[in-house]
């Protein structure tokens, strides 16, 4: 008996030694911030980023509404305001409407980086135009903010980075390896004429990149619990998009005596068993990296648990996985969008189905997907069938690429977290993994979560300030590009 007892003495000891020295020894993963010195002239950049809002440049999910004017006028624009550029550096024009820009470098052994945006922005929904404070196309200034659609997706981007290179012009900057500047064109469907095009085009002159940073992941707060600084997160991977049709057929005889299952009770059940099962949690991978990168700065309850992650592990994983945002971070996500049966009330359908929407764990494979799905729900009269794309490459966040973004970003953000992640949606970067050996997704801008849903929704705006630090930015990483 008393043994008993001072053996689980022991054994609690010796976990309460070394959860604390985990606790304890966890050391920040943050570099040393060496505050900004960059200054120029704020009004004229902002006047740029006014203007280029004003430009109609909308994807349409249906092509045949592509207006090719307001894209060739938004291109003069940009031609008239930054001449400099497109004399200086060598520029590529791809399917009349994308952008390669090459400033070369002095040592020409050193493998290039890459920056990319896109000027095409999302329409304005039918029937919200009202709701708009401002014109989503005026391109107001006011009090501080710059309003319209693209300020945050991703005319800012657009703009900063030519702000930045001119800004790098002037004051005589020589890059020592190649720099490129990619404009796309048509990332909200897809990026097949820009992003894509351009990756081809480069890869045929066999340009392989150190690095490429596209948009992204922003600085936003509260979005780990026990962390009260902002959290700017940097993209290393995009969740696959996998779309899942489940069908039951055959004739369910005459309503007035129908066979029991019928073709809406097999597919209703199956989604209530996928629903019920879920793909497990599992923290791994980037979303393990965000937390690695976040534990040091928490405050102590939630350090302690983050600080032994490997042991809390199952415990972290349920807390995770309660909320629909963090959920997503460690699993692949079930999101049934369209259920299909029957036309008339006393007819039984020939024919159900159902369209689920899946978005991929690093890791998960197409297959494994599907295998998932006629496992769980286990009815030989249901056929599935699965299409998608998987997720994409985990890049690196040890070599000096991934240090350069968090470099930049601290010295213009030095109160702000920065730490890699697992992005939901899809972007133009994608494209890019073929010919770079390491990809990031981020937006140098403090925002809110507010500001997340007007990326594609109403009353899209960016403060002066942001967009200002979003150029201050893209000069700190040039010039650690250049370290
Ligand atoms: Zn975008």
């Amino acid at each position: 008996m008393e043994f008993t007892i001072f053996f689980i003495l022991f054994i609690v000891g010796i976990f309460i030694i070394i959860t604390l020295f985990n606790l304890f020894t966890v050391k920040s993963k943050q570099l040393t911030p060496v505050p900004t010195t960059v200054t120029f002239d704020g009004n004229k950049a902002v006047s740029h980023l006014s203007e280029a809002i004003t430009y109609k440049t909308i994807s349409y999910k249906d092509k045949t509404l592509f207006d090719p004017v307001p894209f060739h006028r938004f291109l003069t624009f940009l031609h008239e305001t930054y001449a400099q550029i497109f004399e200086q550096l060598e520029v590529e024009v791809v399917n009349q409407f994308a952008l390669i820009f090459r400033w070369h470098g002095e040592d020409a052994s050193k493998k290039p980086i890459g920056l990319t945006a896109h000027y095409d922005v999302v329409p304005v929904l039918e029937g919200t135009e009202r709701n708009w404070k401002e014109d989503p196309f005026g391109g107001k200034v006011e009090n501080g903010i710059i309003w319209g659609r693209g300020t945050l997706d991703d005319k800012t981007s657009v703009i900063a980075i030519f702000e930045a290179i001119q800004y790098l012009m002037n004051n005589h900057f020589q890059p020592k390896r190649d720099l490129y500047f990619m404009v796309g064109f048509d990332e909200e469907i897809g990026g097949e004429k820009g992003a894509k095009a351009i990756v081809e085009t480069l890869q045929a002159k066999g340009v392989q990149f150190d690095f490429i940073l596209d948009e992204g992941g922003a600085i936003v707060e509260n979005m780990v619990p026990g962390v009260n600084r902002p959290i700017g997160v940097v993209g290393i991977s995009e969740k696959g998009f996998a779309t899942a049709e489940l069908t039951a057929k055959g004739s369910g005889g005459h309503s007035s005596q129908p066979s029991n299952p019928t073709n809406i009770g097999k597919i209703a059940r199956a989604i209530a068993k996928l629903e019920e099962k879920q793909f497990e949690g599992d923290l791994r991978g980037p979303s393990k990296q965000l937390f690695e990168y976040v534990a040091p700065e928490m405050e102590l309850g939630m350090k302690y648990i983050f600080a032994n992650q490997t042991i809390f592990k199952p415990m972290i994983e349920n807390i995770l996985v309660k909320k629909p945002s963090s959920a997503a971070l460690i699993r692949t996500t079930i999101a049934p969008t369209i259920f299909q049966a029957g036309e008339a009330a006393n007819v039984l359908p020939e024919k159900a189905t159902a369209i689920i929407n899946l978005r991929l764990m690093p890791g998960d494979t197409i297959k494994d997907v599907k295998s998932f799905i006629e496992k769980t729900i286990d009815d030989p009269d249901v056929q599935v069938s699965v299409t998608g794309t998987e997720a994409t490459k985990v890049s690196s966040t040890n070599g000096w690429q991934f240090q350069t973004i968090q470099q930049a970003a601290r010295n213009v953000y030095p109160e702000a977290i920065i730490a890699p992640y697992l992005m939901f949606g899809a972007s133009d970067a994608r494209h890019y993994d073929l010919i770079s050996d390491e990809t990031y997704r981020f937006l140098p801008v403090h925002i809110t979560s507010e500001d997340l849903n007007r990326m594609h929704g109403t009353n899209e705006h960016i403060s002066v300030e942001n967009f200002l630090n979003a150029i201050k930015f893209y000069i700190e990483l040039l010039k650690e590009v250049n370290k």
